[in-house]
């Protein structure tokens, strides 16, 4: 897994992006034994969004699609740690929504309603209960709450190694440092993928690289809606446990949750942020993050924050991912626009992803979500999204 092993000069399936999307897909065509199999990054693992993100995994969800993926996803990550010989920091502490509006508490009653026909041991509670479940909450103004134990957190960076360390092992190259550079398509086929170091002759691309995808995209001649926003994010010092669930507020889009090292990480929601690829940390989001959880919970008002970091959300229009086939292009496959919940998916998604590829038809999730569908304004809106 190197920028030193020499670039293959022809792959069955070349992936663009080395984040937990594309490493995800890989391993499982790996494990399928589909061929040969090529992972190209451009800079070194978990540089993109899934180095930088909050590591949140939860089955709440908003509409039945994201449900059902996400009870799969918590039992891979439930699994993981064993299966890749990593260990991933997973926490199962639950995610506690909060709501101080009727219109959010009426929202989360249907919300539990669907999870709970989904098999999810989601309960709606009241304020009392929601501090039972945190009690350094603030419970003034609060209305309701959804909880559901079994939502967790990751430690992102070793999850991402798990998978590139397994696709390596299962013969899948994993080339870091590696940028794409333009994507050769004749005759409305993909033949190959140009990179800084070389060119691979290929049939089949798959698309994992979050923000970046629509620019790699328009390599060949394709235009993706998804737009970049920066999201930032933070840790404080460590502090002893004491919060358990992952705490979300549907009004702030504020989130926070104690890591396994005790440091609390969260982030918050801020409209003002221009559309873009950058990475960058403000001020001003330490100042929305203060108020927002200070008001939520008012000791943290003297929590220390040592460090800032800011990554990409992948913006579609209706909050559902862009996957599958591009009509326009053979053999072009698309695995991005996973918004701010793209971590959590991918252990589910792989799988599924890596069995439409073999499979060559479109199952009902992939036809769901395929980028024609805003051609023909059918959108697939996703709902419940934080940050
Ligand atoms: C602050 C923050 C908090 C988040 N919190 C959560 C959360 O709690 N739970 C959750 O599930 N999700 C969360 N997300 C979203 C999640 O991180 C992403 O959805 C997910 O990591 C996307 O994975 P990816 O592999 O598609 O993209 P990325 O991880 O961004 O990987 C794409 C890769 O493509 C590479 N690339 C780009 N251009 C090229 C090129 N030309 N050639 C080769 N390689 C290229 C990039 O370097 C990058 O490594 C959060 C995101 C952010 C920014």
């Amino acid at each position: 897994m190197s920028e030193a092993q020499p670039l293959p000069e022809q792959a069955d399936v070349v992936v663009i992006g080395g984040g937990i999307m594309g490493l995800s897909i890989a391993h499982a065509l790996a494990r399928a034994g589909q061929g040969s199999i090529v992972v190209l990054e451009k800079s070194y693992l978990v540089s993109g969004a899934s180095g930088r993100n909050g590591g949140g995994v939860r089955a709440q969800w908003s509409n039945e699609d994201f449900i059902e993926l996400m009870k799969d996803s918590i039992r891979i990550c439930r699994d993981f740690a064993q299966e890749m010989r990593i260990n991933v920091w997973f926490r199962q502490g639950g995610y506690l929504f909060l709501a101080r509006s009727d219109a959010h508490a009426e929202q989360l009653a249907r919300n539990v309603e669907m999870q709970r026909a989904h098999g999810l041991s989601t309960r709606l509670v009241d304020a009392r209960e929601a501090l039972r479940v945190a009690p350094i909450l603030n419970g003034e103004g609060l209305i309701a709450g959804s909880y559901n134990a079994d939502d967790g957190v990751v430690f992102p960076w070793p999850f991402v190694w798990g998978y590139a360390n397994a696709c390596s092992e299962l013969g899948a190259g994993v080339h870091t440092f590696t940028e794409v550079l333009d994507l050769e398509v004749a005759n409305g086929r993909v033949v190959s993928v140009e990179t800084n170091r070389g060119r691979i002759r290929t049939g089949q691309v798959v698309l994992a690289a979050g923000a970046w995808s629509p620019e790699i995209a328009a390599m060949a001649g394709v235009a993706l809606p998804n737009t970049p926003h920066r999201h930032e994010i933070c840790a404080s010092e460590p502090l002893k446990p004491f919060l358990e669930p992952l705490v979300a507020e549907l009004e702030s889009g504020l989130y926070f949750s104690q890591s396994m090292r005790g440091e609390i990480v969260g982030g918050v929601s801020n409209a003002d942020v221009p559309e873009g690829l950058d990475q960058n940390s403000g001020l001003r989001f330490l100042g929305l993050y203060a108020r927002a959880i200070t008001r939520a919970a008012p000791r943290l008002g003297s929590l220390r924050i040592l460090r800032q970091w800011a990554g990409c959300y992948d913006i579609t229009p209706d909050g559902s991912p862009i996957v599958g086939a591009v009509d326009e292009v053979a053999g072009l496959e698309l695995a991005c626009g996973f918004m701010g919940h793209g971590f959590m998916m991918a252990p589910v998604f792989g799988p599924l992803f890596a069995r439409h590829l073999l499979r060559d038809e479109e199952a009902d999730l992939f036809a769901r979500w395929n980028l024609r569908r805003f051609a023909r304004g059918e959108l697939a809106n996703a709902g419940m999204i934080l940050g």
